[in-house]
């Protein structure tokens, strides 16, 4: 079903991103990549994934606009990228707060106005928002991302009451702790705020959040993309779908 379908998949020159691109490349869905990296890199993703690319900086409202035009109509929407600083509030160092809501929070809604349209026209579309186990629950240190990621779902919920009888759907995915670069990079910080060792914030923070254990793996969060963009999902819209381990249910 997903065949003819084409798909902009933001921040998928890495982990969660990329494991949603592949899944969804898979089924044989046309893949526009997005991302920073090394340019080497992202010539091996493109030539795997038979993939366009396009490396707008999404902190940039103008080079959004520029990469929606460039693109152009998009069957699938999946707004991944994202970043995360780990800080005790008073210390939380004002760009870094403007930061995160430019990338996790208003690059959400700069992509999605601009392709909307072009879903509406065709009467079919999928919006799939990776928001986090912090848009329902929080964890001291991470402000500005948890105050993104609870907004990402409050979107996701008013534009498919938007689109509802429109055809486009749009969810969001909300992981629990993955283990990817955005995780491994957090870890000396969280060592800082907290004064423990690595071990300890791999086995008594993040691991602690989770029933389970486990890390989520970043395909296990495909497969569950390509579910959303299936007919048969057509009638799920507006729900936050979590993918993890148990910590939510806590
Ligand atoms: P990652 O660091 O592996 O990948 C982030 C991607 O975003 C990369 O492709 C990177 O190049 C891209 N990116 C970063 N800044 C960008 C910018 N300014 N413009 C364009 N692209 C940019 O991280 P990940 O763990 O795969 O995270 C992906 C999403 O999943 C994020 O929204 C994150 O908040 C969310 N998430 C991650 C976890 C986890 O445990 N890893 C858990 C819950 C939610």
């Amino acid at each position: 079903m997903l065949k003819q379908k084409r798909a902009l998949v933001t921040g998928s020159t890495s982990g969660i991103g990329l494991a949603i691109a592949r899944a969804l490349h898979a089924e044989g869905v046309e893949i526009v990549l997005n991302g920073l990296g090394e340019e080497d890199e992202i010539a091996k993703l493109r030539e795997e994934l038979d993939a366009d690319f396009n490396g707008a900086n999404l902190m940039d409202p103008h080079a959004i606009a520029a990469m929606m035009e460039e693109v152009g109509p998009v069957d699938i929407l999946v707004n991944n990228a994202g970043m995360q600083h780990v800080a005790p509030v008073e210390e939380f160092p004002p760009e870094k707060w403007d930061a995160v809501i430019a990338l996790n929070l208003s690059a959400v809604f700069h992509t999605t106005r601009a392709a909307v349209p072009g879903m509406k026209e065709k009467g079919w579309g999928r919006i799939i928002n990776t928001a986090s186990a912090h848009s329902l629950a929080a964890s001291p240190f991470k402000s500005a991302y948890v105050a993104t990621k609870h907004a990402v779902a409050g979107f996701t919920k008013t534009i498919a009451l938007e689109l509802a009888q429109s055809g486009v759907t749009a969810n969001c995915i909300s992981p629990g702790y993955v283990w990817t670069p955005l995780v491994e990079n957090q870890i000396p910080d969280t060592m800082k705020a907290r004064g423990l060792s690595r071990e300890e914030v791999i086995n008594d923070i993040l691991l602690a959040k989770q029933p389970t254990k486990k890390f989520v793996q970043p395909e296990e969060v495909g497969a569950m993309a390509v579910f959303l963009c299936s007919e048969a999902a057509g009638n799920v819209t507006g729900a936050n779908w979590s993918i993890d381990g148990g910590w939510t249910a806590e």
